[in-house]
């Protein structure tokens, strides 16, 4: 008998869940770096703390995969599908861009001359505020890539196991309108080679479906949906705005 899965299911809302706590660790970490940074020294303390940062997404990467692929081989068993299949760990993103992300996030930092007209109203705060705004920054990224070495880890099994057809977005109830419009295509299949758009602080999962499964979107997603044929789609060009207003003026936005 076919079983069914849903974006909405149990052990979909505890990965997500659990992915989400590990990247609550992963600020609380970041933030124990703050002191590598020395206002006086910039530019001989950024880089430290910047190479201290990617040592931390390296470790939370690795964990956040492991977990992943821990749940992928659960719901693998749940499904009943037969043969072996060891999920693959996705490895840490490159060197290279989660320094270039972190050199974004620190773009501010940098004094410059207040009287030049190209110098932003960020960059003319006092540095504290600079600081404080860069770390911010900072853990959105590191968030994201930590996230997306766990999301990527269960799209690759889903690619690479013979027994796996699609996979789902699964959104949190508090999900932006971004993640909510994407969550309502329901199941994408592997043939599809479509790849999980997300943004910094997405805490949104990759939800696997197998063979002799079915999805179903979740009720709350299927609400989602409604609204977004109703008041977005025939609005082409203009469809995810209209979808904000939708979901907001229906209360499935969280409110700013
Ligand atoms: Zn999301």
């Amino acid at each position: 008998m076919a079983t069914l899965v849903s974006d909405g299911g149990s052990s979909a809302g505890r990965q997500r869940r659990t992915q989400r706590g590990l990247t609550r660790l992963l600020a609380r970490d970041m933030r124990g770096l703050r002191r590598i940074i020395i206002p006086s020294r910039l530019e001989a303390t950024v880089p430290d703390w910047i190479a201290a940062v990617r040592a931390l997404v390296d470790q939370y990467g690795a964990a956040s995969s492991t977990l992943a692929a821990d749940y992928y081989e659960a719901e693998r068993v749940a499904a009943r599908v037969t043969g072996r299949f060891t999920v693959p760990l996705l490895g840490p993103p490159p060197e290279e861009q989660v320094s270039n992300s972190l050199r974004w996030a620190t773009k501010d930092l940098w004094p410059r001359d207040p009287d030049d007209p190209e110098t932003t109203e960020a960059q003319r705060e006092p540095l504290d505020v600079r600081l404080e705004q860069a770390e911010k920054k900072a853990e959105a990224v590191a968030q994201k890539l930590v996230a997306d070495q766990g999301r990527g880890t269960v799209q690759e099994a889903v690619r690479r196991d013979s027994q796996a057809t699609a996979w789902a977005r699964s959104a949190a109830l508090g999900a932006c309108y971004f993640c909510k419009a994407l969550a309502i295509r329901g199941a994408v299949y592997k043939q599809d080679t479509a790849n999980f758009r997300a943004h910094d602080g997405c805490h949104c999962g990759v939800v696997p479906v197998f063979k002799g499964q079915r999805f179903e979107l979740s009720d709350h997603a299927r609400e989602w949906e409604r609204l977004y044929r109703e008041f977005a789609a025939p609005h082409s060009g203009d469809q995810l705005r209209r979808f904000r207003l939708a979901l907001a003026e229906h209360g499935h936005l969280p409110a700013l």
